[in-house]
C-alpha cells in the first residue's frame, strides 16, 4: 500500500493510493492517523478489503504533502555505501556512523529548500532510503528486524558542507529548516521485494548526478534497525535515513553546490521522487 498526506480543499487528509487515486482513509471508516497505519497495517488492508468498489467520485484530487505523522527523533548514518566509501578514499566504518537531524528540518517532497547566503554557500544533496519505524522496540533481533519497518520513502539529506566540515557535530549542518524533504508517499514493505535491491538517483536540473542501489549499503536496513535499537526505543514514526550513494556535489573534483532556483530530484525505484 501506499500512504500519503494529501493537500485538498478539505485540508490535509491521510490517503491510501487506489486504482481511482487518492483515497482518503476517514472514508474507510480509519482513522487519519499515518503512524498508526504503519504500526498496524492490517487496519487499512481489511477496511480496504471491506469497502468493495471505489470510484472516482470518493477519491480527492490535491498535492502531496510531508507524509509522516509523527516523527520523535530523525536517525541518520553515515558512509553506509560501498561505493560511496571508495569514492572519497575512506574505509568503510565498522560499525554505524550515526548522526541525528532535528525534526524541525522535515518538510514536504515538492517545498522549497530556503538557502541563507549569510549562513550556508555549500548546500548538497544527498538521495537516501527512509526507513519509517512502524511497531517500535528496543534492543530488537537481526531477524525480527523488518518486522519493525512500517514503511519505506524516499529522503534527501539535505547537508551544508561548509558547516559540516567546520564543526565538530554534523547536527546543525544537516538541520536547517526545509533539509530534510520526504516524500510524496511511503510505501508498505508488503510492496517491495527486496529493499536490498532499489535503484536511487538524484538529478540536479535534469542532470544525474546520482545513481546507484541499496545492494552497496554497508549496513543493511535490518543490521540498522537492530543496531541503532540497542540501547535506544525506536517509536513509531521515527525517521531513519541509511546513507547516500556516491556522486555528492562534494566529491566533485569543482563542487557544483545547490544554487538558488535549481531543481533537485531525488527518486528511487519502486517508491517516488522527492
Ligand atoms: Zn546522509
Amino acid at each position: 500500500m501506499r500512504i500519503a498526506r494529501i493537500a485538498s480543499p478539505d485540508g490535509v487528509m491521510t490517503c491510501v493510493a487506489v486504482a481511482a487515486g487518492w483515497l482518503p482513509v476517514v472514508a474507510l471508516g480509519v482513522d487519519d492517523d499515518p503512524t498508526a497505519l504503519l504500526v498496524d497495517p492490517d487496519l487499512l488492508r481489511k477496511a480496504l478489503e471491506a469497502h468493495g468498489e471505489i470510484g472516482a467520485a470518493d477519491v480527492v484530487d490535491g498535492s502531496p504533502q510531508l507524509p509522516l505523522g509523527t516523527t520523535g527523533k530523525i536517525l541518520a548514518v553515515g558512509l553506509n555505501y560501498h561505493d560511496h566509501v571508495r569514492e572519497i578514499g575512506a574505509d568503510a566504518p565498522s560499525s554505524p556512523l550515526l548522526f541525528g537531524k532535528f525534526t524541525s528540518s522535515l518538510t514536504g517532497p515538492y517545498d522549497t529548500i530556503e538557502i541563507d547566503p549569510e549562513i550556508t554557500t555549500q548546500v548538497d544533496y544527498e538521495v537516501e532510503l527512509g526507513v519509517v519505524v512502524g511497531r517500535g522496540g528496543r534492543d530488537i533481533p537481526l531477524d525480527d528486524a523488518l518486522a519493525h519497518v512500517g514503511g519505506y520513502v524516499t529522503v534527501n539529506d539535505v547537508s551544508a558542507r561548509d558547516i559540516q566540515f567546520s564543526e565538530t557535530q554534523w547536527i546543525r549542518s544537516k538541520s536547517f529548516d526545509g533539509f530534510c524533504p520526504v516524500g510524496p508517499w511511503i510505501v508498505t514493505p508488503d510492496e517491495i521485494d527486496d529493499c536490498q535491491a532499489l535503484a536511487l538517483t538524484t538529478q540536479v536540473e535534469g542532470v544525474t548526478r546520482q545513481s546507484s542501489t541499496t545492494a552497496e549499503m554497508i549496513f543493511t536496513v535490518a543490521e540498522l534497525v537492530s543496531r541503532l535499537s540497542a540501547g535506544t526505543t525506536l517509536e513509531p514514526g521515527d525517521l531513519i535515513l541509511t546513507g547516500t550513494p556516491p556522486g555528492v556535489a562534494m566529491s566533485m573534483p569543482d563542487p557544483q553546490w545547490i544554487q538558488p532556483g535549481n531543481v533537485v530530484r531525488c527518486e528511487i525505484a519502486g517508491l517516488a521522487t522527492t
